[in-house]
């Protein structure tokens, strides 16, 4: 079962049936007809449209488990992915849990204790104070040694809430009860805690996998400083501000982290690295797969997804530290429904269009098709675009070409922003940080002669769609299951 939506719900399945697993969707009322619905072997509903009442609904989910028989479930990321309780109600219900144990989770999830495992373990770690509610003794000992600017962050935190930057006494008291109010709202924890603010900082995470019999392995980094509200939206890999000696540290910091969690399984060790000094420390980890791994995938040819089964279904790590090198450059933009003119506002509507382009070298990892409803339910991410080159240059190019291809009608997107990115001479150059896009502010609407040539071709398919066919449309049904020759009729057997 993959217990999820969207792009990575599709992924994961696409994986599992190369497998010759057959898969269980569930989903929500406004995702009855969505891709991953209609390519699973079996799918169920969830009842419901917020998330709080399907999938992060973990008895409704866990139910549809038992009586299906599914012998294990994937996560995704977002949702269930890193709720220990979670990981464990699985376990109880004798369904393996493709991720790390929930003790790892527990450790790792929250950001004041793990940057303690990551200091036991040797890795330098961001400055910062024990959980604080109000300016009290800790808060004026943490301000006497580090001062201002600084953030307030979440101990639960995660995709970017939770976060405040604070330049003065002033601000602080109210950036603490406000991020408090937030973190206890997304996250049902109030617990926030100061950190050094690292000016212009580098944000370079390393993917890990880890086998249940002792063997860890870093799969290189991924450059993700290209992010608005403290969340990502462009990230490559190998990063351009790495030498090979940083990248041999960071990666032994990330190993020896993973391995002093006894963690099992994929996960991402987040680190910044101050773009000044060269210094790193260690954020945060990751303890699913994350947005970005098909990057990973891409630049070393392999399948993040397929090790996450492998080694939950008890299977041995066949790399060695000494195979992982990377063939040539991957980048990866996220494509949203919303509008990066407007202050990044969400865009809902019908995707009238939706024409993604093809070639060589390139990947869409989608979660939508045409025709498909865009609510505010979930995260207004649409997809995924992956290009890949033989080296920099050349990722970047097919890149900007493939969103100069991409028409969409119907909802708002960013992908004339990204394409605004990847052009802009200081990406190209490889110098950015994760200031970027606010010192960028000039990226604003394009010119209209751009806008115009993608609205032109989204406008030309739709006039050829509007000449009569004689193809038949080929639907999804339940004989799907039968006609599929690697169907294991419910059983994790890997070829
Ligand atoms: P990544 O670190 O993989 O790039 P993001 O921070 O962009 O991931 O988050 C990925 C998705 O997971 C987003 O949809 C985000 O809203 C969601 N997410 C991340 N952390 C949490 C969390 N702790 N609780 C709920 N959702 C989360
Ligand atoms: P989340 O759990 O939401 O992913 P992170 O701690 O990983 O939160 O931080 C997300 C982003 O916020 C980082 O990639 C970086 O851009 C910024 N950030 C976080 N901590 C710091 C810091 N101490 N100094 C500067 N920027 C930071
Ligand atoms: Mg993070």
């Amino acid at each position: 079962m993959v217990a999820n939506r969207g792009e990575i719900a599709v992924r994961v399945q696409q994986t599992l049936k190369t497998l010759g697993i057959a898969t269980v969707a569930v989903y929500s009322d406004p995702d009855a007809t969505a891709p991953h619905v209609l390519m699973a072997d079996e799918a169920w509903p969830l009842g419901g449209e917020s998330a709080a009442e399907t999938y992060l609904d973990m008895e409704k989910i866990i139910t549809i488990a038992l009586r299906c028989g599914v012998e294990a479930i994937h996560p995704g990321y977002g949702f269930l992915s890193e709720n220990p309780r979670f990981a464990r109600t699985c376990a109880e219900a004798g369904i393996v849990f493709i991720g790390p144990s929930p003790e790892s989770m527990e450790a790792l999830g929250d950001k004041i204790s793990s940057k303690e495992l990551a200091q036991q373990a040797g890795a330098p770690v961001v400055p910062n104070s024990p959980p604080c509610d109000r300016v009290d003794e800790a808060v004026d000992r943490f301000l006497a040694t580090w001062g201002f600017p600084l953030l307030v962050k979440a101990a639960a935190g995660g995709g970017g809430r939770g976060m405040r930057l604070v330049n003065s006494l002033e601000g602080l008291a109210p950036a603490l009860e406000s991020a408090g109010r937030e973190a206890q709202a997304a996250f049902g924890d109030r617990r926030v805690f100061l950190e050094r603010y690292i000016p212009r900082p580098r944000h370079v995470e390393i993917q890990v996998l880890a086998d249940g019999m002792g063997n860890t392995l870093h799969l290189l980094e991924r450059d993700c400083s290209i992010q608005r509200r403290y969340q990502k939206i462009i990230e490559e890999t190998p990063s351009p501000f790495l030498t090979p000696e940083l990248r041999r540290r960071m990666g032994e910091a990330a190993v020896a982290v993973t391995r002093s969690a006894g963690y099992v399984n994929a996960g991402t060790v987040e680190f910044l690295v101050d773009s000044e000094t060269g210094e790193f420390y260690f954020l945060e980890m990751n303890t699913r797969l994350q947005v970005e791994h098909p990057i990973t995938d891409e630049v070393l040819g392999i399948d993040l997804v397929e090790w996450q089964v492998r080694i939950a279904s008890g299977e041995k790590l066949t790399l060695n530290q000494d195979d992982i090198q990377a063939r040539g450059h991957a980048v990866e933009c996220r494509i949203y429904a919303e509008d990066p003119y407007n202050d990044f506002a969400p865009s809902v509507g019908t995707l009238e269009r939706w024409l993604p382009p093809t070639g060589p070298g390139l990947r869409l990892d989608s979660g939508v098709a045409q025709g498909q409803t865009v609510s505010t339910y979930y995260d207004p991410m649409l997809a995924k675009l992956i290009a890949w080159g033989p080296d920099r240059a050349s990722s970047l190019h097919r890149m900007d070409l493939a969103l100069s291809q991409f028409p969409v009608l119907g909802v708002v997107t960013n992908i004339q922003f990204l394409r605004q990115v990847i052009r802009h001479p200081k990406f190209m150059e490889g110098d950015y940080d994760t200031g970027f896009l606010s010192v960028n502010s000039e990226l604003g609407r394009p010119d209209s002669s751009e806008e115009d040539l993608n609205l032109a071709q989204a406008l030309a398919a739709w006039a050829m769609d509007q000449v009569p066919s004689q193809q038949t449309r080929i639907q999804a049904g339940p004989g799907a299951a039968q006609n599929n020759p690697w169907h294991t009729g419910g059983k994790l057997r890997l070829p």
